[in-house]
């Protein structure tokens, strides 16, 4: 699975590294480190720490899957 942060939406509330400590991380008081490749069995840790997310600013992404619709954020054209 392919995941990712907004880091400028980010506040470094670190839900995520609480919920899914394997895939976030807190370097610091406010940098958000995190693997963007999790492993599929830590896919359900990652839903839990995207749903918590007070800002939403974890985004999982499937390239197995259609893409998913960004929400007025980045296109899919590079
Ligand atoms: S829970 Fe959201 S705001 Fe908090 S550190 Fe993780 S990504 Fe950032």
């Amino acid at each position: 699975m392919r995941l990712v942060v907004d880091l400028n939406r980010c506040q470094g509330y670190a839900q995520c590294a609480f919920l899914a400590p394997d895939v976030f991380a807190m370097h610091g008081e406010e940098s958000l480190l995190y693997n963007p490749h999790a492993d599929e069995a830590q896919r359900e840790q990652v839903m839990r720490a995207a749903t918590a997310c007070p800002v939403q600013a974890i985004r999982v992404e499937d390239p197995d899957d259609a893409p998913a619709p960004a929400e007025g954020g980045l296109s899919g054209v590079r």
